[in-house]
């Protein structure tokens, strides 16, 4: 366990913001993560999980109590054959892409299309990641986490999770945020060479496949790496179009209501023939495309060039830092962004990325 007294966590975050941490201790194995987790609550003080740090906006005061830093290892191949499949579990503190790669090498098939996506494993069930049709909930069997309120080791079977949209039971809000901490995951992956269908047609596009095919796992990696690196959506030291927390906004899920008024909006706000917005059929609603609303809003990518803080060059998702951003300059451009597109169009986008000691 290392321990570091006033760290800018800055340095900890793919955004670069963030002031220092008043103390900030890494754990590199689950009973030293435990053990810290457990002196912080006793002495009833705050406390800051980080994996990767890749999902973080921090403010420029920092954190005024103990960050800890999940940097635990260990892939445990449970079992690996045709019928019950390969159970792999993993450590939260493990690199989310390094898994992937290595499912993608071992024929392990589920998570192909989450390439590319920083951070650690221990963060992955906590807002359900997906991309290109795939989330974490279609192959995680289990999460095991401590329990802050109960003081114990718990597991979660995948059913348990209450994943969502960017959503689970771990993350929550109304003071259940932080309740439980990762320790590791055990992912239930197909062994085959093949992916799972495609579920995202510019995917399938790109690979000349139908939706719905099974193609080769490299493939789908190749290709979901390269998308990716078009869009600014792998981290790249030299390029600040990357230096963000991914896509600031979720994609909003409207109500039958909410769904025909922004017809209406659409209609006033980009005339008669304006083109329908996306929408997608949710198990709450429809979901529409962030994205889509910050364009006809009028926010072209690069906007707030040169900086501070602005939109990618890629992607009008993505609020990057350009090299000197503070957390209220990115915070300042999201905020316009959410107000336009609430202007625009009557629907308030909501962040993805989670604040900390700041609020947008
Ligand atoms: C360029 C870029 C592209 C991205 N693309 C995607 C994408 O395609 N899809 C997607 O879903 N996300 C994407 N993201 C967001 C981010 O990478 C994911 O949310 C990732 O899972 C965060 O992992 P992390 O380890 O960096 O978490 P952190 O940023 O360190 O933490 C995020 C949250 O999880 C909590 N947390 C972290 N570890 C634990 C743990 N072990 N136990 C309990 N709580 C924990 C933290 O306290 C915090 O609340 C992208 C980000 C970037 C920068």
């Amino acid at each position: 366990m290392r321990e570091e007294h006033d760290v800018a966590l800055a340095s900890l975050t793919s955004i670069r913001v963030g002031g220092p941490a008043a103390r900030l201790v890494t754990a590199q194995t689950t009973d030293e993560l435990v053990d810290v987790v457990r002196e912080v609550d006793d002495a009833d003080e705050p406390l800051l999980v980080v994996g990767g740090g890749s999902n973080l906006v921090v403010a420029d005061a920092g954190f005024a109590g103990t960050v800890v830093q999940v940097a635990t290892t260990g892939v445990t191949v449970e079992s690996d054959d045709s019928c019950g499949g390969a159970n792999v579990r993993v450590a939260a503190g493990e690199v989310w892409d390094d898994l992937v790669r290595r499912a993608v090498s071992e024929g392990w098939s589920g998570v192909e299309a989450l390439s590319g996506i920083p951070g650690r494993v221990g963060a992955t069930p906590i807002q359900n990641v997906g991309a290109y049709g795939q989330d974490v909930s279609q192959t995680i069997g289990q999460v095991r986490v401590w329990d802050r309120q109960q003081q114990q080791v718990r597991t979660f079977f995948g059913a348990d999770c209450g994943f969502g949209y960017r959503d689970s039971r771990f993350k929550g809000g109304d003071g259940k945020r932080g309740r439980y901490v990762v320790l590791d995951v055990l992912f239930q992956l197909r062994v085959a060479d093949l992916s799972q269908p495609l579920a995202y047609a510019d995917l399938a596009r790109q690979l000349g496949a139908h939706l719905g095919e099974r193609v080769p796992l490299a493939q789908v990696r190749e290709a979901v790496l390269a998308h990716r690196r078009q869009r600014g959506m792998v981290l790249d030291d030299a390029d600040p179009d990357t230096w963000s927390c991914g896509s600031f906004f979720t994609n909003p899920i409207l109500s039958e209501r909410e769904v025909n008024a922004l017809e209406s909006r659409v209609s006033a706000h980009l005339g008669a023939d304006a083109p329908s917005f996306p929408r997608w059929p949710e198990e709450r609603g429809t979901k529409t495309s962030a994205a889509w609303l910050i364009d006809r809003a009028g926010f072209r990518r690069g906007h707030g060039l040169p900086g501070p803080a602005a939109l990618s060059g890629k992607h009008t998702l993505a609020v990057t830092n350009r090299g000197s951003a503070t957390a209220n300059d990115v915070l300042a451009v999201a905020r316009e962004v959410r107000d336009g597109v609430e202007d625009a169009f009557g629907i308030r986008l909501v962040n993805e990325p989670v604040l900390v000691g700041v609020s947008l």
